[in-house]
């Protein structure tokens, strides 16, 4: 009996995914159908932006689907012994020029002699670009970015803190729950994936923010208890 309960609940869970994903896809979906029908009406003058947000509206549907099936699957992980101060300085170049563009700058420190963790790379990669996605895009112009760690006793802080408008604590109580989002061409699925990729590892996500001053997330990695080697 207790499978079958098991079975069912997993079911009706798949059935709400299903239907809020349903929902999500549907909505850029008829942006594009609008756009495209107007451009074979009437060939406008406008052309260029109908096709701009054509391609925009695609390119987050397809978002949603790809960060959606990350999250979805919620399998064994590949982990290795790695080291994530490696992980992070492969990814500056990629921030910097993000920033970059938004008129903002990153300050990244590392903390000295950081042992080696399990990790899955390419999920921690992803977790890292949302985080300091949602940073960049938290400030309006002008900011600087911090992407910091430290080691403790028994864990590793990871800190991404930025100076943007910071999060009102009727905001945070939602933080994470899937498709919950304040920005006309957000997902929702970020945070929501960022957390299951911490649980994986069996970490944790704390986040510490004053409205108009800004936010940091913490994510939290705890030692291995024996120290790792390559
Ligand atoms: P999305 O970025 O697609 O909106 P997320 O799950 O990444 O989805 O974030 C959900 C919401 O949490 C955002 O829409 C925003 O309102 C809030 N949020 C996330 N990160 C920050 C941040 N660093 N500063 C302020 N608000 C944030
Ligand atoms: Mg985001």
């Amino acid at each position: 009996l207790r499978d079958e309960v098991g079975r069912m609940e997993r079911l009706s869970l798949v059935g709400q995914m299903a239907a809020s994903i349903t929902h999500e896809i549907r909505n850029p979906m008829a942006v594009i159908r609008g756009f495209v029908q107007l451009i074979q009406e009437r060939s406008p003058k406008n052309q260029q932006e109908y096709f701009r947000i054509v391609m925009e509206e695609l390119d987050r549907a397809n978002m949603i689907i790809s960060d959606f099936l990350s999250l979805a699957q919620n399998r064994a992980l590949k982990m290795e012994v790695s080291s994530l101060h490696d992980i992070i300085n492969e990814l500056i170049p990629l921030l910097n020029a993000d920033s970059n563009l938004r008129g903002q700058s990153i300050e990244v420190s590392l903390c000295r002699d950081m042992p080696l963790l399990m990790l899955n790379d390419r999920e921690i990669k992803q977790m890292l670009l949302n985080l300091a996605r949602n940073g960049m895009e938290a400030m309006d112009g002008k900011g600087v970015l911090r992407i910091s760690t430290s080691l403790m006793s028994d864990k590793i802080e990871l800190r991404i803190a930025d100076e943007g408008v910071g999060i009102n604590p009727d905001k945070m109580k939602h933080l994470f729950e899937p498709f919950f989002t304040t920005k006309s061409h957000g997902t929702g699925l970020g945070l929501p994936l960022c957390l299951s990729i911490a649980e994986r590892h069996n970490g944790r996500i704390d986040v510490e923010s004053t409205e108009g001053e800004g936010t940091t997330f913490i994510v939290t990695f705890f030692l291995p208890k024996a120290p790792l080697c390559k």
